[in-house]
């Protein structure tokens, strides 16, 4: 039994054991190890992949689960995080699944509850298990990771899903590189080749991860207009036809006509819906490797 607060805490071992149970769940689709628990997924910020697929996770796996909405509840009348924590700490649960606007919230659950968190996004700082579905993603057609070349693009400077991606993928041996508007990247990036616009690397990539830009993390002034930023850092279906072994990841919620062009969304190379069909086993694998 174990909490998953970020990537760090997997070796290359549980990670393969997490797509076993995940490519397991793909066929059998059910299972009742979490018969008699209940676990509360906590959202402090919106969510429509995550917090649907980790409900009906926790439900095929024979589940009780909890949804607690910040909106609409007593944190609108003042009550703060750790009151609330305490609150439903009362309630006995066994599990808390949570997504907060600051990094490390997780982390701080963790230290009021003896129960398993998992983390499910946390400000800038992690998302495992969209890195862990977009590794799958990838994986399922490939079969290995290793020595793959995969480019983030976009907005890395704000994106959990580029922190979790980045440490996930250099487990499973691909090589990572970096593109962005200079003023979107972290300052240290270690092992991690930058390029100056997609263009410059997209043919020697097996696979691109499209970030969303983050307008609600982000100040002013850090792309000059959205029409430059999609002209050096957005893709569209004539660059993926002209490489054609290339595979594209959105986590999602996309911009269409910024980050990729409408017409991308029905290529076969843009895997944006097997993602999310994906997400959903692979959230039944975390709460196996969790719980069991
Ligand atoms: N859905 C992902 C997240 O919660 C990506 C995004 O919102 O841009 O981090």
């Amino acid at each position: 039994m174990h909490s998953l607060l970020d990537i760090s805490s997997l070796s290359k071992k549980n990670i393969a054991t997490i797509f076993d149970y995940a490519s397991s769940y793909q066929k059998k689709k059910r299972d009742s190890i979490l018969q008699g628990k209940d676990i509360v997924i906590a959202f402090f910020e919106s969510s429509t992949r995550t917090r649907c697929s980790f409900d009906l996770a926790v439900k095929r796996l024979g589940g009780n689960s909890i949804l607690f909405d910040a909106q609409g509840s007593s944190i609108s009348k003042g009550e703060s995080f750790i009151d609330t924590i305490h609150t439903l700490n009362q309630y006995d649960v066994q599990g808390w699944i949570i997504r907060h606007g600051h990094a490390y919230a997780p982390h701080i659950l963790q230290q009021e509850t003896q129960s398993i968190v998992i983390n499910a996004g946390d400000g800038s700082h992690q998302h495992p298990t969209q890195a862990l579905l977009d590794a799958y993603t990838l994986y399922s057609k490939w079969g290995s990771l290793e020595g793959k070349n995969i480019m983030i693009v976009g907005d890395v400077l704000h994106s959990r899903v580029a922190r979790s991606n980045i440490q996930l993928l250099s487990i499973l041996g691909a090589k990572i590189f970096v593109s962005g508007p200079g003023t979107l990247l972290p300052r240290f990036l270690p092992n991690i080749t930058i390029v100056p616009t997609i263009h410059d690397a997209i043919h020697e990539m097996d696979g691109v991860i499209m970030l969303r830009i983050q307008l609600e993390r982000m100040k002013n002034g850090l792309i000059p207009s959205k029409r430059e930023y999609a002209r050096y850092f957005a893709i569209n279906e004539a660059m993926i036809v002209k490489h054609d072994n290339l595979l594209v990841l959105h986590p999602g919620p996309a911009n269409y006509g910024l980050e990729l062009s409408m017409e991308c969304m029905n290529h076969k190379n843009v895997l944006i819906r097997e993602q999310v069909k994906y997400g959903l086993y692979i959230r039944m694998a975390v709460l196996k490797h969790c719980f069991t």
